[in-house]
């Protein structure tokens, strides 16, 4: 069933794709980046919509400095997890 849209997964993979590079983690192969993406999503809420009515809206409220602040953080502290156990 694709009726509804967890956006939260476009809004971290976007900012991870652009602060993959600058963030502090002992490994940066796709494996780990996969870890830290999976860790911040069980950090942060789930922000749901359904498909194909305002997506782009509510991903723009994800995009808000507080919105970009709390997934940052999420993201800073999964890759410190990850770089203390890394899984290979
Ligand atoms: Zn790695």
């Amino acid at each position: 069933m694709n009726a509804v849209h967890n956006v939260m997964e476009a809004a971290v993979k976007d900012l991870l794709d652009k602060q993959w590079e600058n963030l502090l983690i002992s490994c940066h192969c796709e494996t780990c980046r996969l870890d830290v993406y999976a860790l911040s999503l069980n950090r942060l809420k789930p922000h749901y919509v359904r498909a194909q009515s305002g997506n782009m809206y509510a991903k723009a409220n994800l995009m808000t400095t507080q919105a970009r602040a709390t997934i940052l953080t999420a993201i800073t502290e999964s890759a410190k997890v990850v770089s203390a156990y890394p899984h290979h």
